[in-house]
């Protein structure tokens, strides 16, 4: 997920990722049978790097930033995820978004294991001279950890295509040959794929639109309310925009803009189109993002940042489904909140797998040295989202699961699976 912003901090909660995503391995391990040994494996990542950055800021002094690479589990293949640029990224958060990368690209069946990394920093702060040094020297910092064959960073928070080319670019230098492979989300002029800044997007759009079938509704007869307008959620609102669902609300970091009649999200521009400009543009009603989110509509999609639906808000939440957007949106006390009012969750390592799919297919494209066209790259993307719905449909509707639990448990049964194959060395 490339950078927006959406909450005021006192409207989240402070619950750290590695905290959520290892209930939710407990929980979602109880329903298979998978060997204790492999689950308490999982809980704990592989290698967690921390490295200090000295940047020289433009007035010449040096400041020293703190980065992190965190490595969870490579079973079935290189370690791949994003880098965030955030003031509050720790080593901690990194551990529970990498066990997230694992369990995304299982789910999504890709032969990756699950990394996330980032740096202590607010990237509006730098400017943009200053963001390229200190992203050559995280890369030269980090230059041993990863590698196309061995953990494949991608953008996150804070971090977009321009920081996948200076790392990219950084690395090469050092390799003394150029190696598209090592990051994705690049340009497509050095070997980025097209349809990568919009996938995360366009997943989350597809999974809106299968779950809206799933329980019986029209998409033109549904309502949708974003929040983010970033990535993620400018491209999911206006797929599903196009798509004939109503949206009709949507938000960035100073609020929302509401439009019962439906918003055309064509002319409000995203975060990349212009920073913080949605509640600029003409509606009728003004929200909260706390308003925003217990709308009652028919589709909520969180798509900005963590921890915006907790055991505070999780009673007051009106829509029908929650996609989850962003990583972790979710806590797990509000997962339990919501499935006893009957709130269906369609869960972040299935909605916006989009992105790391299309990375595996620009990661493809970069060892081949060959192209794919946006058509392809569209088309295959679709494919491999219905794929894996059906996949994890399968499991809600046999064992009578959340679809969060039903995702992990066809993520955890390709990783015991693969675990059980390679077995534990030495
Ligand atoms: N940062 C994105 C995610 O959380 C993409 C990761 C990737 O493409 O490797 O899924």
């Amino acid at each position: 997920m490339t950078s927006t912003q959406v909450t005021d901090q006192d409207e989240t909660e402070h619950i750290s990722a590695l905290e959520t995503a290892r209930r939710q391995l407990d929980d979602a391990a109880a329903y298979i049978d998978l060997n204790r040994g492999v689950v308490e494996r999982l809980k704990h990542p592989s290698r967690v790097v921390e490295v200090s950055i000295p940047l020289e800021r433009d007035n010449g002094e040096v400041e020293v930033f703190t980065g992190y690479r965190a490595q969870h589990d490579d079973v079935r293949g290189p370690y791949k995820g994003g880098l965030r640029y955030h003031p509050d990224v720790t080593a901690e958060e990194c551990i529970g978004l990498s066990m997230w990368m694992t369990w995304k690209c299982a789910v999504m069946d890709l032969p990756f294991g699950g990394g996330k990394g980032g740096i202590v920093v607010n990237p509006k702060d730098l400017s943009d001279d200053e963001k390229e040094r200190l992203t050559r020297r995280f890369a030269e910092e980090i230059r041993d950890e990863v590698g196309p064959n061995q953990d494949i960073p991608a953008p996150d928070m804070g971090t977009d295509v321009q920081t996948m080319s200076w790392f990219m670019d950084a690395y090469s230098m050092q390799q003394g040959e150029t190696v598209p492979g090592v990051v994705t989300g690049k340009p497509p002029v050095v070997g980025g794929s097209y349809g990568r800044e919009e996938a995360p997007g366009r997943s989350v759009a597809i999974i809106v639109r299968e779950a809206i079938a799933y329980y019986g509704k029209d998409i033109e007869d549904s309502t949708v309310a974003v929040q983010g307008y970033g990535s993620v959620g400018a491209n999911a609102a206006r797929l599903l925009d196009e798509w004939g669902a109503t949206i009709v609300a949507v938000s960035d970091v100073n609020g929302a803009i509401y439009d019962a009649t439906g918003l055309d999200t064509q002319t409000v521009p995203s975060h990349k189109e212009e920073p913080e400009g949605v509640t600029k543009h003409d509606a009728p009603d003004m929200l909260t993002n706390v308003e925003l989110l217990e709308l009652d509509v028919d589709v909520v999609i969180p798509a900005a940042i963590g921890n915006v639906i907790t055991s505070r808000n999780a009673d007051q939440i009106r829509a029908d489904i929650v996609v989850e957007g962003s990583n972790g949106p979710t806590t797990a006390e509000a997962d339990d909140i919501l499935a006893d009012r009957d709130v269906k969750v369609l869960p972040d390592i299935l909605a916006n797998a989009g992105g790391v799919t299309v990375s595996y297919f620009e990661w493809l494209q970069d060892i081949n040295r060959r192209q794919w066209s946006r058509e392809r790259v569209v088309s295959e993307l679709e494919s491999e989202m219905v794929s894996a719905w059906d996949s994890v449909k399968t499991e809600v509707d046999e064992r009578d699961l959340r679809w969060r639990e039903a995702a992990y448990v066809v993520a955890l049964e390709r990783i015991g699976a693969a675990k059980e194959a390679r077995g534990l060395w030495p």
